[in-house]
Protein backbone atom coordinates (compact mmCIF):
# COMPACT_ATOMS: atom_id res chain seq x y z
CA UNK A 1 0.00 0.00 0.00
CA UNK A 2 1.53 3.86 -1.13
CA UNK A 3 1.55 5.25 2.63
CA UNK A 4 2.54 8.57 0.95
CA UNK A 5 0.16 9.13 -1.49
CA UNK A 6 -2.38 11.77 0.00
CA UNK A 7 -5.43 12.06 -2.81
CA UNK A 8 -6.67 15.70 -4.13
CA UNK A 9 -10.26 14.09 -3.52
CA UNK A 10 -12.11 11.26 -1.84
CA UNK A 11 -15.20 10.64 -2.51
CA UNK A 12 -16.80 8.20 -0.30
CA UNK A 13 -19.77 6.53 -2.26
CA UNK A 14 -20.22 6.26 -5.45
CA UNK A 15 -23.93 6.34 -6.09
CA UNK A 16 -26.25 9.37 -7.61
CA UNK A 17 -24.13 12.54 -6.17
CA UNK A 18 -20.78 11.03 -5.78
CA UNK A 19 -20.63 10.10 -9.61
CA UNK A 20 -22.41 13.53 -10.39
CA UNK A 21 -19.38 15.31 -8.38
CA UNK A 22 -16.36 13.40 -10.01
CA UNK A 23 -18.22 13.34 -13.21
CA UNK A 24 -17.86 17.54 -12.64
CA UNK A 25 -14.24 17.25 -11.39
CA UNK A 26 -13.68 15.22 -14.57
CA UNK A 27 -14.72 17.76 -16.86
CA UNK A 28 -14.04 21.14 -14.92
CA UNK A 29 -11.00 20.66 -12.82
CA UNK A 30 -9.42 17.63 -14.01
CA UNK A 31 -6.01 20.06 -13.67
CA UNK A 32 -6.87 21.04 -10.40
CA UNK A 33 -7.64 17.90 -9.00
CA UNK A 34 -5.38 14.87 -11.03
CA UNK A 35 -6.28 12.25 -8.31
CA UNK A 36 -9.36 11.75 -7.28
CA UNK A 37 -10.83 8.35 -5.41
CA UNK A 38 -14.15 7.24 -5.00
CA UNK A 39 -14.80 4.39 -2.60
CA UNK A 40 -17.66 2.37 -2.68
CA UNK A 41 -19.15 -0.03 -0.34
CA UNK A 42 -21.07 -2.47 -2.82
CA UNK A 43 -19.35 -4.32 -5.55
CA UNK A 44 -21.01 -1.91 -7.97
CA UNK A 45 -21.04 2.03 -7.96
CA UNK A 46 -24.63 3.63 -9.29
CA UNK A 47 -26.87 0.70 -7.98
CA UNK A 48 -29.80 2.87 -6.64
CA UNK A 49 -29.24 5.47 -9.79
CA UNK A 50 -29.76 2.21 -11.72
CA UNK A 51 -33.00 1.62 -10.01
CA UNK A 52 -34.55 5.15 -10.13
CA UNK A 53 -37.27 5.83 -12.06
CA UNK A 54 -38.55 1.99 -12.27
CA UNK A 55 -35.53 1.72 -14.27
CA UNK A 56 -35.84 5.02 -16.55
CA UNK A 57 -34.15 7.27 -13.68
CA UNK A 58 -36.31 10.51 -13.31
CA UNK A 59 -33.39 12.93 -13.85
CA UNK A 60 -34.84 16.31 -12.59
CA UNK A 61 -38.29 18.04 -13.25
CA UNK A 62 -38.66 20.61 -15.42
CA UNK A 63 -41.10 22.93 -13.47
CA UNK A 64 -39.54 26.46 -12.48
CA UNK A 65 -36.95 26.63 -10.22
CA UNK A 66 -38.92 28.37 -7.24
CA UNK A 67 -41.36 26.04 -7.78
CA UNK A 68 -38.90 23.56 -6.80
CA UNK A 69 -38.23 24.70 -3.13
CA UNK A 70 -41.82 23.54 -2.72
CA UNK A 71 -41.06 19.90 -2.80
CA UNK A 72 -38.44 19.63 0.07
CA UNK A 73 -41.06 20.10 2.77
CA UNK A 74 -39.63 22.61 5.51
CA UNK A 75 -35.91 22.46 3.99
CA UNK A 76 -37.23 24.20 1.03
CA UNK A 77 -35.92 27.43 1.67
CA UNK A 78 -32.78 26.95 2.81
CA UNK A 79 -31.97 24.61 0.15
CA UNK A 80 -32.47 27.66 -2.06
CA UNK A 81 -28.67 28.48 -3.03
CA UNK A 82 -28.01 25.20 -4.15
CA UNK A 83 -30.74 24.58 -6.44
CA UNK A 84 -30.37 27.82 -7.75
CA UNK A 85 -27.06 27.43 -8.58
CA UNK A 86 -26.99 24.63 -10.63
CA UNK A 87 -30.32 24.01 -11.51
CA UNK A 88 -32.57 21.72 -13.55
CA UNK A 89 -31.05 23.03 -16.80
CA UNK A 90 -27.68 22.72 -15.69
CA UNK A 91 -28.25 18.99 -14.80
CA UNK A 92 -29.62 18.47 -17.99
CA UNK A 93 -26.89 20.75 -19.79
CA UNK A 94 -24.17 18.55 -17.98
CA UNK A 95 -25.84 15.34 -19.07
CA UNK A 96 -26.06 16.35 -22.48
CA UNK A 97 -22.20 16.75 -22.49
CA UNK A 98 -21.59 13.39 -21.10
CA UNK A 99 -23.67 12.19 -24.32
CA UNK A 100 -27.35 11.59 -22.27
CA UNK A 101 -29.74 13.34 -24.60
CA UNK A 102 -32.80 14.19 -22.14
CA UNK A 103 -36.65 14.02 -22.44
CA UNK A 104 -39.32 15.60 -20.45
CA UNK A 105 -42.61 14.29 -19.90
CA UNK A 106 -46.09 15.99 -20.30
CA UNK A 107 -46.52 15.80 -16.37
CA UNK A 108 -43.17 17.69 -16.47
CA UNK A 109 -40.66 15.16 -15.40
CA UNK A 110 -37.12 14.53 -16.72
CA UNK A 111 -35.51 11.43 -18.67
CA UNK A 112 -32.96 10.54 -20.60
CA UNK A 113 -33.84 10.36 -24.03
CA UNK A 114 -33.21 6.29 -23.86
CA UNK A 115 -35.69 5.99 -20.62
CA UNK A 116 -32.47 3.82 -19.40
CA UNK A 117 -31.12 4.54 -16.04
CA UNK A 118 -28.04 2.41 -17.32
CA UNK A 119 -27.30 4.82 -20.13
CA UNK A 120 -27.20 7.38 -17.21
CA UNK A 121 -24.90 5.28 -15.02
CA UNK A 122 -22.65 4.13 -17.67
CA UNK A 123 -22.27 7.90 -19.06
CA UNK A 124 -21.30 9.35 -15.92
CA UNK A 125 -18.88 6.51 -15.18
CA UNK A 126 -16.89 6.44 -18.27
CA UNK A 127 -16.25 10.55 -17.73
CA UNK A 128 -15.13 9.25 -14.38
CA UNK A 129 -12.97 6.74 -16.11
CA UNK A 130 -11.79 8.89 -18.97
CA UNK A 131 -9.96 11.38 -16.75
CA UNK A 132 -8.10 8.36 -14.97
CA UNK A 133 -9.92 9.05 -11.31
CA UNK A 134 -9.29 5.66 -9.65
CA UNK A 135 -12.57 3.52 -8.18
CA UNK A 136 -12.55 0.62 -5.13
CA UNK A 137 -15.58 -1.17 -4.62
CA UNK A 138 -16.23 -3.35 -1.44
CA UNK A 139 -14.49 -0.06 0.39
CA UNK A 140 -16.91 0.77 2.71
CA UNK A 141 -15.54 3.55 4.95
CA UNK A 142 -15.75 2.54 8.58
CA UNK A 143 -13.67 5.72 10.08
CA UNK A 144 -12.52 9.06 9.36
CA UNK A 145 -10.37 10.74 11.08
CA UNK A 146 -8.88 14.93 10.24
CA UNK A 147 -4.79 15.14 10.75
CA UNK A 148 -2.18 17.95 10.12
CA UNK A 149 -0.43 17.31 7.01
CA UNK A 150 2.54 17.63 9.51
CA UNK A 151 1.31 15.27 11.69
CA UNK A 152 0.81 12.77 8.88
CA UNK A 153 4.32 12.99 7.20
CA UNK A 154 5.51 12.11 10.64
CA UNK A 155 3.40 9.14 10.83
CA UNK A 156 3.98 8.15 7.18
CA UNK A 157 7.64 7.08 8.86
CA UNK A 158 6.06 4.85 11.65
CA UNK A 159 2.57 4.11 10.43
CA UNK A 160 3.01 0.49 10.26
CA UNK A 161 3.99 0.36 14.43
CA UNK A 162 1.16 2.32 14.83
CA UNK A 163 -2.40 1.31 15.70
CA UNK A 164 -5.12 3.36 14.11
CA UNK A 165 -6.31 4.98 17.35
CA UNK A 166 -2.74 6.52 17.75
CA UNK A 167 -4.34 9.61 15.90
CA UNK A 168 -6.67 11.79 17.65
CA UNK A 169 -9.81 12.72 16.35
CA UNK A 170 -9.67 16.48 16.93
CA UNK A 171 -13.52 17.81 17.13
CA UNK A 172 -14.11 20.67 15.65
CA UNK A 173 -10.78 21.54 15.28
CA UNK A 174 -10.45 21.02 11.45
CA UNK A 175 -8.04 23.64 9.63
CA UNK A 176 -6.97 24.63 6.27
CA UNK A 177 -4.10 22.10 6.95
CA UNK A 178 -5.92 18.96 7.25
CA UNK A 179 -5.47 16.03 5.91
CA UNK A 180 -8.50 13.35 6.14
CA UNK A 181 -7.55 9.86 7.21
CA UNK A 182 -10.32 6.80 5.61
CA UNK A 183 -9.90 3.50 7.37
CA UNK A 184 -12.34 0.91 5.46
CA UNK A 185 -13.73 -2.24 6.68
CA UNK A 186 -11.03 -3.93 4.94
CA UNK A 187 -8.40 -2.07 6.71
CA UNK A 188 -6.70 -0.06 3.96
CA UNK A 189 -6.44 3.29 4.75
CA UNK A 190 -6.41 6.33 2.26
CA UNK A 191 -5.65 10.00 2.65
CA UNK A 192 -6.75 12.83 0.82
CA UNK A 193 -6.95 16.90 1.63
CA UNK A 194 -10.65 17.28 0.18
CA UNK A 195 -13.02 15.24 0.95
CA UNK A 196 -16.92 14.99 0.06
CA UNK A 197 -19.00 12.04 1.87
CA UNK A 198 -21.83 10.62 -1.00
CA UNK A 199 -22.95 7.82 0.85
CA UNK A 200 -26.91 8.24 0.49
CA UNK A 201 -29.51 7.33 3.23
CA UNK A 202 -30.96 4.20 4.68
CA UNK A 203 -32.82 3.26 2.31
CA UNK A 204 -32.83 -0.36 -0.42
CA UNK A 205 -30.34 -1.37 2.01
CA UNK A 206 -29.23 -3.83 0.00
CA UNK A 207 -27.99 -1.40 -2.76
CA UNK A 208 -25.41 -0.07 -0.60
CA UNK A 209 -26.92 2.44 1.38
CA UNK A 210 -27.64 1.22 5.00
CA UNK A 211 -26.87 4.21 6.87
CA UNK A 212 -23.77 2.78 8.42
CA UNK A 213 -21.91 6.20 7.63
CA UNK A 214 -23.78 7.78 10.03
CA UNK A 215 -21.84 6.20 13.17
CA UNK A 216 -18.99 6.91 11.25
CA UNK A 217 -20.09 10.65 11.09
CA UNK A 218 -21.41 10.84 14.54
CA UNK A 219 -18.13 10.15 15.36
CA UNK A 220 -16.69 13.17 13.85
CA UNK A 221 -19.40 15.09 16.13
CA UNK A 222 -21.52 15.85 13.92
CA UNK A 223 -25.03 16.03 14.35
CA UNK A 224 -27.37 13.30 12.65
CA UNK A 225 -31.21 14.11 12.85
CA UNK A 226 -33.47 11.12 13.58
CA UNK A 227 -33.67 8.84 10.58
CA UNK A 228 -36.79 7.62 9.27
CA UNK A 229 -38.01 5.59 5.81
CA UNK A 230 -39.53 8.62 3.28
CA UNK A 231 -41.52 8.18 0.49
CA UNK A 232 -43.05 5.40 1.51
CA UNK A 233 -46.33 3.70 1.41
CA UNK A 234 -48.66 3.85 4.44
CA UNK A 235 -51.03 0.65 6.05
CA UNK A 236 -53.97 1.78 7.63
CA UNK A 237 -56.75 -0.40 9.84
CA UNK A 238 -59.01 -2.58 7.79
CA UNK A 239 -57.78 -1.69 4.63
CA UNK A 240 -60.64 -1.97 2.49
CA UNK A 241 -59.20 -1.93 -1.16
CA UNK A 242 -57.09 -4.98 -1.49
CA UNK A 243 -59.33 -6.59 -3.81
CA UNK A 244 -58.78 -3.47 -5.76
CA UNK A 245 -54.65 -3.71 -6.68
CA UNK A 246 -53.63 -1.26 -8.97
CA UNK A 247 -56.65 0.94 -9.41
CA UNK A 248 -55.47 4.24 -9.85
CA UNK A 249 -56.77 7.99 -8.92
CA UNK A 250 -54.70 10.89 -11.33
CA UNK A 251 -55.68 13.22 -8.59
CA UNK A 252 -57.09 12.67 -5.22
CA UNK A 253 -56.93 15.02 -2.06
CA UNK A 254 -55.37 13.55 1.13
CA UNK A 255 -56.18 15.66 4.86
CA UNK A 256 -54.66 15.27 7.67
CA UNK A 257 -57.24 14.90 10.50
CA UNK A 258 -55.61 14.48 13.66
CA UNK A 259 -51.51 13.47 14.85
CA UNK A 260 -51.66 10.65 17.06
CA UNK A 261 -49.34 12.48 19.94
CA UNK A 262 -48.52 15.59 18.55
CA UNK A 263 -45.58 16.34 21.63
CA UNK A 264 -44.01 13.57 20.72
CA UNK A 265 -44.08 13.77 17.28
CA UNK A 266 -42.71 17.35 17.24
CA UNK A 267 -40.02 16.06 19.50
CA UNK A 268 -38.91 12.11 17.11
CA UNK A 269 -39.47 14.33 13.59
CA UNK A 270 -39.00 17.58 13.89
CA UNK A 271 -41.01 18.21 10.52
CA UNK A 272 -43.72 20.46 10.60
CA UNK A 273 -46.66 19.66 8.60
CA UNK A 274 -46.67 22.66 5.89
CA UNK A 275 -50.31 22.63 5.08
CA UNK A 276 -53.18 20.25 5.76
CA UNK A 277 -54.20 19.60 2.03
CA UNK A 278 -52.27 17.48 -0.48
CA UNK A 279 -53.44 16.44 -3.99
CA UNK A 280 -52.06 14.18 -6.19
CA UNK A 281 -52.29 10.12 -7.92
CA UNK A 282 -53.24 7.75 -5.49
CA UNK A 283 -52.77 4.10 -6.00
CA UNK A 284 -54.24 1.32 -4.34
CA UNK A 285 -52.24 -1.93 -3.64
CA UNK A 286 -52.73 -5.25 -1.89
CA UNK A 287 -52.36 -4.43 1.58
CA UNK A 288 -51.70 -0.31 1.18
CA UNK A 289 -52.17 3.27 0.01
CA UNK A 290 -49.85 4.05 -2.41
CA UNK A 291 -48.94 6.54 -5.41
CA UNK A 292 -46.82 9.74 -5.61
CA UNK A 293 -49.72 11.36 -2.77
CA UNK A 294 -49.08 9.17 -0.12
CA UNK A 295 -45.53 8.86 -0.46
CA UNK A 296 -45.00 12.69 -0.70
CA UNK A 297 -46.95 13.16 2.21
CA UNK A 298 -45.69 9.93 4.31
CA UNK A 299 -42.69 12.04 5.51
CA UNK A 300 -45.55 13.85 7.57
CA UNK A 301 -46.96 10.79 9.25
CA UNK A 302 -46.98 8.16 12.14
CA UNK A 303 -48.76 4.95 13.04
CA UNK A 304 -51.90 6.43 14.85
CA UNK A 305 -52.54 9.63 13.03
CA UNK A 306 -55.60 9.86 11.06
CA UNK A 307 -56.25 11.06 7.59
CA UNK A 308 -59.24 11.08 5.30
CA UNK A 309 -58.95 10.95 1.47
CA UNK A 310 -61.20 12.50 -1.63
CA UNK A 311 -61.64 10.87 -4.86
CA UNK A 312 -63.31 13.89 -6.16
CA UNK A 313 -61.17 16.90 -4.46
CA UNK A 314 -62.40 19.97 -4.88
CA UNK A 315 -65.75 18.58 -4.55
CA UNK A 316 -67.52 18.96 -0.55
CA UNK A 317 -69.28 16.81 0.95
CA UNK A 318 -72.54 18.28 1.14
CA UNK A 319 -72.00 19.58 -2.67
CA UNK A 320 -71.81 16.03 -3.94
CA UNK A 321 -74.48 14.81 -1.93
CA UNK A 322 -76.82 17.22 -3.17
CA UNK A 323 -75.70 16.68 -7.11
CA UNK A 324 -76.20 12.91 -5.95
CA UNK A 325 -80.23 13.46 -4.86
CA UNK A 326 -80.70 15.56 -7.88
CA UNK A 327 -79.18 13.18 -10.94
CA UNK A 328 -80.90 10.23 -9.25
CA UNK A 329 -84.10 11.38 -8.68
CA UNK A 330 -85.76 9.80 -11.88
CA UNK A 331 -83.07 8.28 -13.09
CA UNK A 332 -83.19 4.52 -14.50
CA UNK A 333 -79.29 3.50 -13.71
CA UNK A 334 -78.26 1.39 -10.93
CA UNK A 335 -76.14 3.26 -8.37
CA UNK A 336 -72.72 2.29 -9.47
CA UNK A 337 -73.20 3.61 -13.34
CA UNK A 338 -74.70 6.99 -11.75
CA UNK A 339 -71.84 7.23 -9.68
CA UNK A 340 -69.07 6.43 -12.49
CA UNK A 341 -71.03 9.01 -14.70
CA UNK A 342 -71.18 11.58 -12.09
CA UNK A 343 -67.44 11.13 -11.29
CA UNK A 344 -66.38 11.49 -14.99
CA UNK A 345 -68.56 14.64 -15.02
CA UNK A 346 -66.53 16.01 -12.28
CA UNK A 347 -62.85 15.17 -13.89
CA UNK A 348 -62.19 11.56 -12.04
CA UNK A 349 -63.81 8.91 -13.96
CA UNK A 350 -63.79 5.88 -11.46
CA UNK A 351 -63.60 2.50 -12.24
CA UNK A 352 -66.65 0.46 -11.99
CA UNK A 353 -64.88 -1.81 -9.35
CA UNK A 354 -64.26 1.00 -7.54
CA UNK A 355 -68.03 2.31 -7.37
CA UNK A 356 -69.01 -1.51 -6.86
CA UNK A 357 -66.96 -1.97 -3.88
CA UNK A 358 -68.18 1.48 -2.48
CA UNK A 359 -72.28 0.45 -2.36
CA UNK A 360 -71.57 -3.24 -1.40
CA UNK A 361 -69.69 -1.52 1.82
CA UNK A 362 -73.32 -0.44 2.32
CA UNK A 363 -75.85 -2.84 3.53
CA UNK A 364 -78.61 -3.28 0.73
CA UNK A 365 -76.98 -0.76 -1.72
CA UNK A 366 -75.72 -3.22 -4.32
CA UNK A 367 -77.05 -2.79 -7.67
CA UNK A 368 -79.71 -0.80 -6.81
CA UNK A 369 -81.67 1.75 -8.81
CA UNK A 370 -80.47 4.99 -7.89
CA UNK A 371 -83.91 6.13 -7.73
CA UNK A 372 -84.68 3.75 -5.38
CA UNK A 373 -81.80 4.94 -2.36
CA UNK A 374 -83.03 7.05 0.48
CA UNK A 375 -81.05 10.82 0.64
CA UNK A 376 -79.32 9.26 3.76
CA UNK A 377 -78.21 6.62 1.89
CA UNK A 378 -76.88 8.98 -0.89
CA UNK A 379 -75.15 11.05 1.99
CA UNK A 380 -73.33 8.18 3.32
CA UNK A 381 -71.87 7.18 -0.56
CA UNK A 382 -71.37 10.70 -0.91
CA UNK A 383 -69.32 11.21 2.31
CA UNK A 384 -67.21 7.89 1.51
CA UNK A 385 -66.16 9.61 -1.24
CA UNK A 386 -65.29 12.72 0.02
CA UNK A 387 -64.34 11.90 3.21
CA UNK A 388 -62.72 8.40 3.61
CA UNK A 389 -61.40 8.30 7.02
CA UNK A 390 -58.56 5.81 7.88
CA UNK A 391 -56.21 5.57 11.13
CA UNK A 392 -52.51 4.44 9.85
CA UNK A 393 -51.35 1.38 11.29
CA UNK A 394 -47.59 1.58 9.90
CA UNK A 395 -45.53 3.31 7.48
CA UNK A 396 -43.34 0.62 4.76
CA UNK A 397 -40.01 0.02 5.52
CA UNK A 398 -36.78 1.24 4.55
CA UNK A 399 -37.13 -2.13 2.06
CA UNK A 400 -39.46 -0.07 0.24
CA UNK A 401 -38.81 3.61 0.69
CA UNK A 402 -37.47 5.49 -2.24
CA UNK A 403 -35.59 7.72 0.41
CA UNK A 404 -34.63 8.66 3.82
CA UNK A 405 -36.02 11.47 6.02
CA UNK A 406 -33.34 12.84 8.74
CA UNK A 407 -29.84 12.41 8.42
CA UNK A 408 -27.02 15.09 8.87
CA UNK A 409 -28.12 18.11 10.02
CA UNK A 410 -28.39 21.10 7.86
CA UNK A 411 -27.32 23.45 10.64
CA UNK A 412 -23.78 21.55 10.27
CA UNK A 413 -23.37 22.35 6.57
CA UNK A 414 -22.68 25.85 4.76
CA UNK A 415 -25.63 25.49 2.39
CA UNK A 416 -23.89 27.34 0.01
CA UNK A 417 -21.32 25.53 -0.34
CA UNK A 418 -21.49 21.71 1.00
CA UNK A 419 -18.66 22.37 3.73
CA UNK A 420 -18.94 21.22 7.08
CA UNK A 421 -18.75 24.22 9.26
CA UNK A 422 -16.57 22.41 11.73
CA UNK A 423 -14.29 20.75 9.32
CA UNK A 424 -12.78 22.82 6.09
CA UNK A 425 -12.98 21.10 3.09
CA UNK A 426 -15.10 18.05 4.21
CA UNK A 427 -18.35 18.60 2.33
CA UNK A 428 -21.61 16.38 2.69
CA UNK A 429 -23.90 15.62 -0.43
CA UNK A 430 -26.93 14.15 -1.25
CA UNK A 431 -29.26 11.90 0.58
CA UNK A 432 -27.39 11.50 3.56
CA UNK A 433 -28.41 14.92 4.58
CA UNK A 434 -31.19 16.05 6.32
CA UNK A 435 -32.90 16.68 3.05
CA UNK A 436 -36.14 14.50 1.43
CA UNK A 437 -37.58 15.82 -1.79
CA UNK A 438 -41.00 14.69 -3.37
CA UNK A 439 -41.55 12.19 -5.91
CA UNK A 440 -40.49 13.78 -9.60
CA UNK A 441 -36.98 14.02 -9.79
CA UNK A 442 -36.25 15.87 -7.20
CA UNK A 443 -34.26 13.93 -5.04
CA UNK A 444 -31.60 12.68 -7.68
CA UNK A 445 -32.31 16.99 -8.55
CA UNK A 446 -31.03 17.66 -4.85
CA UNK A 447 -28.09 15.14 -5.03
CA UNK A 448 -26.66 16.85 -8.04
CA UNK A 449 -26.95 19.94 -7.40
CA UNK A 450 -25.60 19.55 -3.74
CA UNK A 451 -22.78 17.69 -5.58
CA UNK A 452 -22.31 21.03 -7.80
CA UNK A 453 -21.88 22.64 -4.93
CA UNK A 454 -19.44 20.82 -3.89
CA UNK A 455 -17.26 20.80 -6.58
CA UNK A 456 -17.83 24.52 -7.26
CA UNK A 457 -16.39 25.69 -3.76
CA UNK A 458 -13.23 23.10 -3.96
CA UNK A 459 -12.23 24.99 -7.63
CA UNK A 460 -12.49 28.23 -5.34
CA UNK A 461 -10.90 27.49 -3.03
CA UNK A 462 -8.03 25.73 -5.46
CA UNK A 463 -7.59 29.10 -6.48
CA UNK A 464 -7.25 30.97 -3.32
CA UNK A 465 -5.26 28.02 -1.52
CA UNK A 466 -3.31 25.80 -4.17
CA UNK A 467 -2.69 22.18 -3.17
CA UNK A 468 1.06 22.08 -2.72
C1 LIG B 1 -36.47 2.47 -6.04
C2 LIG B 1 -36.04 3.91 -6.06
C3 LIG B 1 -36.37 4.70 -7.14
C4 LIG B 1 -36.01 6.06 -7.13
N1 LIG B 1 -36.31 6.81 -8.22
C5 LIG B 1 -35.96 8.12 -8.24
C6 LIG B 1 -36.20 8.92 -9.39
O1 LIG B 1 -36.64 8.43 -10.43
N2 LIG B 1 -35.90 10.24 -9.30
C7 LIG B 1 -35.36 10.82 -8.18
O2 LIG B 1 -35.13 12.02 -8.16
N3 LIG B 1 -35.05 10.07 -7.10
C8 LIG B 1 -35.33 8.74 -7.12
N4 LIG B 1 -35.00 7.98 -6.03
C9 LIG B 1 -34.20 8.58 -4.95
C10 LIG B 1 -32.75 8.75 -5.41
O3 LIG B 1 -32.32 7.59 -6.09
C11 LIG B 1 -31.82 9.01 -4.22
O4 LIG B 1 -32.31 10.09 -3.49
C12 LIG B 1 -30.41 9.31 -4.72
O5 LIG B 1 -29.87 8.18 -5.36
C13 LIG B 1 -29.52 9.71 -3.55
O6 LIG B 1 -28.21 9.85 -4.04
P1 LIG B 1 -26.98 9.69 -3.04
O7 LIG B 1 -25.76 9.76 -3.85
O8 LIG B 1 -27.15 10.60 -1.91
O9 LIG B 1 -27.15 8.22 -2.46
P2 LIG B 1 -27.05 6.80 -3.21
O10 LIG B 1 -27.40 6.93 -4.64
O11 LIG B 1 -27.86 5.90 -2.37
O12 LIG B 1 -25.52 6.44 -3.14
C14 LIG B 1 -24.83 6.25 -1.93
C15 LIG B 1 -23.68 5.32 -2.20
O13 LIG B 1 -22.82 5.32 -1.07
C16 LIG B 1 -22.42 3.99 -0.81
N5 LIG B 1 -22.07 3.91 0.62
C17 LIG B 1 -22.90 3.89 1.69
N6 LIG B 1 -22.20 3.85 2.82
C18 LIG B 1 -20.89 3.83 2.46
C19 LIG B 1 -19.67 3.78 3.19
N7 LIG B 1 -19.65 3.74 4.52
N8 LIG B 1 -18.50 3.78 2.49
C20 LIG B 1 -18.50 3.83 1.13
N9 LIG B 1 -19.63 3.86 0.40
C21 LIG B 1 -20.81 3.88 1.06
C22 LIG B 1 -23.60 3.16 -1.20
O14 LIG B 1 -23.24 1.82 -1.47
C23 LIG B 1 -24.10 3.90 -2.43
O15 LIG B 1 -23.52 3.40 -3.60
C24 LIG B 1 -35.33 6.62 -6.02
C25 LIG B 1 -34.99 5.81 -4.94
C26 LIG B 1 -35.34 4.47 -4.96
C27 LIG B 1 -34.95 3.61 -3.79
Amino acid sequence: MNFNKVYDVIIVGGGSSGLYAASLLARQAKAFFPSVLILEKSRHCGTKLLMSGGGQCNLTHSGSIKEFLTHYGCAGNSLRSILYTHNNLAVRSHFETLGVKTTQREDGKVFPLSMSAKEVRSALLSSIKKAGFEIKTESAAVRILNVSSARLLDSFSKIQSKSITDHALSKNSGSEDTVYEILTESSATYHCRNLIIACGGCSYPQTGSDGSIFSVLKQLNLEITELSPALVPIHVQDYPYSTLSGISFQKAELRILSKYSPENWSIQNKKKVPEKRFYGPLLFTHNSLSGPLILDVSRYLHAGDRIALSYLPGVENAALSKELRRAAQGSTKNIETLLCDISKELGASFPKRFAELLTASFPKLSGRKASSLSGTALSMLAKRITDDEFCISSLSSYQTAMCTSGGVSLSEIDLKTMEAKKYPRLFIIGECLDVDGDTGGYNLQFAFSSAAAAVKTLIQKSFYCPVP
